[in-house]
């Protein structure tokens, strides 16, 4: 095959990029590399009306596993390393190399499947998966389709639904299955020299592909479904989870089906590079898909890529012609095999050259829904506000840390966290470990409040005024900006008095017995005393001369 013995000559001078030419691409672009299966399971909750006709998605996810080198060969990971500058001759397919199986990877995936409540199978299988690309060398691909490394798992996610967004909705999805498999190279297509560029630094990389049952009823669940995937990887540390660097994938296969009745056909739509788009893909095929099942026409098997500029769907192409992948057994690798626990090793295998379930099992960190819970229950916070705690890197370890060193209620720490801290990140564009205000800085500032030393708005500003000059503690701000509370009852009598008196129609009101307009006095106290007064007291003044 002219493509792998360009790639691999090339290679082997560094040249920067491999050019492949145009014409053979158009003809490889024709071929699919996708599966062709009209599923016509049926669907276990049906929901809606009989006759009304409802979406059904099932995801199938590539994850690129966390892991300094690829799946079988010692080359190093990197996002947008020089082209070609991570492969070896293995990653190049030159005849004679033979793949050596990463164990982070598999560790990476056997955690992965613990995680989303599979089972492990002790013995999987690798096989090749033949397709002609000119990103893929060999001609093939290794994967497991046989016998995966975890199967028959579930991911429980939950969000925000109801009328007010408030109500937590919790769901499940069943995983069939988590296979291990290699990454393909990247074809970059030059129009103007009339060109192909291969860059093989991706070529072998290790993947963990996920297939999710058709559970899914909308691109909000799938949406809510990825997200908590998403996180639970990076909890784990087993992928980074960026869906624009392509460390995940996903891939949609929507259909819509009247319920009772069997799925429908399905399309699959590929080209997803963000959640909120993920959503918005689905939604937008569901439809489509209505639209033409309503108008009496048949939906076509087939490849869908979604366009975000016009947020629509469009043909890529179809799966009606069944590709054959001539699966075969991977002959240079043996079954891989897992063990339940160290007394299951076989003698004379170490424990740190397998790969022992109990032992990934033990270390498994506490899982993004578990931590919801926990905030929930131990703080009695809201639920929404436990979302946001876990949405955010570190978010909830700061709020705990606040927690910590503060006798405050939990309740009134959230806000703090939620809105002040997250509304200056998101400002700043910068994430909570470069807060330049510490948990103890803030726990400090919060008990000045608390402690009546000042209002709540100086508050506000004096977390500002940390944010920007870093170092500086609440109450060194306080003391040199002389925005300690105002007290002094003979000064807040005369600002009161100044208020009442050029303000007649308010306190006219308040004295036929509208008490609200009270608070517009208050505020206009405060204004005159930059927020400082304490409100207490400003509150007794009033009352009294407008009574
Ligand atoms: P194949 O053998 O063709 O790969 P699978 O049964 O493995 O098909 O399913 C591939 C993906 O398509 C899975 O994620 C599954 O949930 C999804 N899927 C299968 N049938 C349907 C359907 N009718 N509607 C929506 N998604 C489907
Ligand atoms: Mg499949």
């Amino acid at each position: 095959m002219a493509a792998s013995c360009i790639a691999a000559s090339e290679l082997l001078h560094n040249i920067k990029l491999i050019p492949y030419h145009k014409a053979s691409c158009v003809l490889i672009r024709r071929i699919s590399t996708s599966k062709l299966k009209c599923s016509s399971q049926p669907v276990a909750e049906a929901t809606s009306a009989p006759q009304q006709l409802v979406g059904v998605v099932g995801l199938e996810i590539h994850a690129q596993i966390s892991s300094n080198t690829k799946l079988f060969s010692g080359s190093s990971v990197q996002f947008l390393a020089p082209p070609n500058s991570l492969v070896s001759f293995f990653d190049a397919s030159l005849p004679g190399t033979l793949p050596v199986l990463n164990r982070r990877c598999v560790e990476a995936a056997v955690m992965t499947g613990l995680a989303l409540n599979c089972t492990i199978n002790k013995k999987s299988l690798f096989d090749r998966k033949h397709y002609f690309y000119a990103d893929l060398p060999a001609g093939y691909q290794i994967t497991q389709q046989r016998r995966p490394v975890a199967v028959d798992g579930v991911l429980t996610y939950s969000f925000l639904g109801g009328k007010k967004r408030n109500q937590v909705i919790r769901k499940n999805v069943h995983i069939k299955q988590i296979q291990l498999e290699q990454d393909s190279g990247k074809s970059l297509h030059d129009d103007v020299n009339n060109q192909t560029l291969i860059d093989l630094n991706r070529a072998g990389v290790g993947l963990m592909e996920l297939v999710m049952e058709p559970d899914m009823s909308g691109g909000e669940e799938a949406a809510a479904a990825v997200r908590e995937l998403q996180l639970i990887l990076q909890a784990l540390g087993t992928c980074q989870g960026n869906m624009s660097e392509g460390q995940l994938r996903v891939d949609a296969n929507v259909s819509v089906h009247r319920a009772g009745e069997p799925l429908g056909v399905r399309t699959e739509v590929k080209n997803i590079n963000s959640i909120r788009f993920l959503a918005k893909a689905i939604d937008f095929e569901i439809q489509r898909q209505t639209d033409v099942v309503q108008r009496g026409g048949t939906v076509k098997n087939e490849t869908r890529a979604y366009d975000s500029k016009s947020g629509e769907t469009v043909p890529m192409r179809d799966k009606e012609g069944l590709q054959d992948y001539r699966f075969m057994p991977e002959p240079n690798l043996p079954p891989l095999i897992v063990f339940e626990d160290n007394a299951s090793l076989p003698a004379g295998i170490d424990a740190c050259q397998a790969v022992v379930v109990q032992t990934i099992k033990e270390g498994l960190p506490e899982l993004p829904g578990i931590k919801r819970d926990r905030l929930v229950q131990a703080y009695g916070i809201l639920p929404e506000h436990s979302f946001t705690l876990v949405n955010e890197d570190g978010l909830m370890e700061y709020f705990e840390a606040v927690m910590r060193a503060t006798k405050m209620e939990p309740r009134k720490v959230i806000g703090w966290v939620t809105n002040e801290l997250v509304g200056l990140l998101k400002q700043q564009n910068t994430s909570v470990s470069h807060s330049p205000v510490t948990p103890a800085a803030l726990a400090e500032l919060l008990e000045l409040q608390e402690a009546g030393h000042i209002s709540s708005s100086v508050a506000k500003q004096v977390f500002q005024e940390m944010w920007r000059s870093p170092g500086k503690t609440g109450a060194e701000i306080i003391r040199e900006q002389d925005l300690g509370l105002v007290s002094d009852a003979a000064k807040l009598h005369r600002v009161c008095q100044k208020v009442v008196d050029s303000h007649p129609d308010e306190v006219c009101a308040i004295r036929s017995g509208n008490k609200k307009v009270l608070n517009r006095l208050m505020g206009l106290v405060q204004k005159e005393l930059k927020g400082r007064a304490d409100p207490v007291l400003v509150r007794e003044i009033l009352q009294e001369k407008t009574s």
